[in-house]
Parts: C-alpha cells; structure tokens; sequence
C-alpha cells in the first residue's frame, strides 16, 4: 500500500490485489480514495487510469464533501468525547502556518487535547485532520468505553464474557452467541445518554439476540424512552 497525491483530485491509497481484474475506486470516509488495482499493473497504467477517471473522481468527491456536511477546516472546531462522564476530553482542532501539510501534531494538558495541522487549503490537511481525530477515537474509546461499560453492566443482571472496542463505520454495538460484546470507538462522540442506550441494547442482547417485542419491553426497564433516542442515534453523522 502506498499513497499518491494527484493535485486537484486528492490522495490515492494504492493497493495491488491479486485477484483485482481491473482498476476500482472508491473513497473512504477520511476522503481518500482507495484504489485497488491489479498485481501486475504499471506505475504508469494506474496513472494514466487515474487521469482518464478524473470526471468520476471529482463526483466522488463531490459527493463525499456533501456527506461530509458542516464539518469545516475553516474555522477552528472542537469536539467534547465522552461528555458526561470523568474521561471527558475537549479535542480542538487548530490550523497553523507551523505544521506541514502532509503532518500533524497532538498536545494534552488534562482534559484538553489540541490536534495541530496545517492551515492551507488543501486535501491533504482535511486528510492528517482525519487521520489524528480517527487515530484519538481509538485511543480513547479503547481506553475507556470498556469502563463504561462495565459501570453499565453492573446496573443490571446480564453477563458478558469479552468486550472488544474498534473504529466501525456501520454498527455501533454487537453482541455474539458467545457473549462478546463489541462497541464501536467512535461511541466517545456521542453525549452520555446515547452512549448508554447502546451500552443497555447490546447488554440486553445477551438475553435476546432479536429486535422483537421482547427485547423493547426489557430494554425499556432501563431506559424509558429508548424508542426516541434510538431515532436520534440514527441521525447521528459523525467526522470520522
Ligand atoms: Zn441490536
């Protein structure tokens, strides 16, 4: 795997792939785009590929952009993780003429955490921007989500065996036959009480698997309005 940057098109994570027949593309959420490309293709095949896609590249981009709503690089942004609880961190996001473009630099003091990149309008800062939220979102949700958790589980009469933490776009929580509950990282995004709907979904999962009416009625023992703010978590759009 290695990058490319093509100006006025983005950053190309190449990948060569043994069974890939031909070229695809398609980008990923931290608006690079992932191209799989055949074994044995030339350096100047894939670019010559590339620039030859470049109409279908831009619409990709475009409509990542769109996806990508209000989250804007202009300004300074900050983002509270895990609000509501003791772990609570402010992430501001700073841009700065001192950084690189291709870097980032990350500073904690206590609570407060500032990720440094660089100030040009470029793809290649909203890119290291994304990389250093993502890689945060890891660290902390792997830190202390399992914590939570826990808090969590003991309020009720339900036990798991094993708790696993990653970075998912798709699901925020699952819960296998054999009693291992895995939490998505990017939960540290959202307030308290969304986090702990999820928490009491998947703990109520290890009694049953299915979203039936049972399930509702003992999830709702614990949380009251569990309905509503499972339509709130749906709306949720989040960075990284
Ligand atoms: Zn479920």
């Amino acid at each position: 795997m290695y990058l490319i940057h093509l100006e006025n098109l983005g950053i190309f994570e190449i990948r060569r792939n043994r069974q890939a027949r031909k070229l695809s593309i398609r980008i990923v959420h931290e608006g690079c785009f992932r191209v799989t490309v055949p074994w044995r293709l030339s350096e100047k095949d894939i670019m010559d590929n590339l620039k030859k896609m470049e109409s279908e590249i831009l619409k990709l981009k475009k409509s990542f952009l769109k996806k990508l709503g209000n989250f804007s690089l202009a300004t300074a942004t900050v983002y509270t993780f895990l609000s509501g609880s003791d772990f609570s961190l402010n992430v501001e996001i700073i841009r700065t003429p001192n950084i690189p473009i291709e870097k980032y630099r990350i500073l904690q003091k206590g609570p407060e955490l500032r990720i440094f990149v660089s100030n040009q309008e470029h793809d290649y800062s909203l890119f290291m921007t994304a990389q250093a939220l993502k890689t945060i979102t890891q660290e902390m949700g792997k830190r202390y989500i399992p914590l939570e958790f826990n808090t969590i589980a003991k309020k009720t009469k339900f036990n798991y065996d094993r708790i696993q933490v990653r970075h998912q776009l798709t699901r925020w929580g699952s819960c296998s036959s054999k009693k291992t509950i895995s939490l998505n990282a990017r939960l540290v995004f959202l307030p308290k009480k969304l986090r702990d709907l999820v928490y009491y979904h998947e703990l109520v999962h290890l009694k049953h698997p299915h979203h039936g009416t049972a399930f509702w009625n003992e999830l709702e023992k614990y949380v009251s309005d569990a309905k509503k703010l499972d339509k709130e978590l749906a709306k949720v759009v989040l960075p990284v």
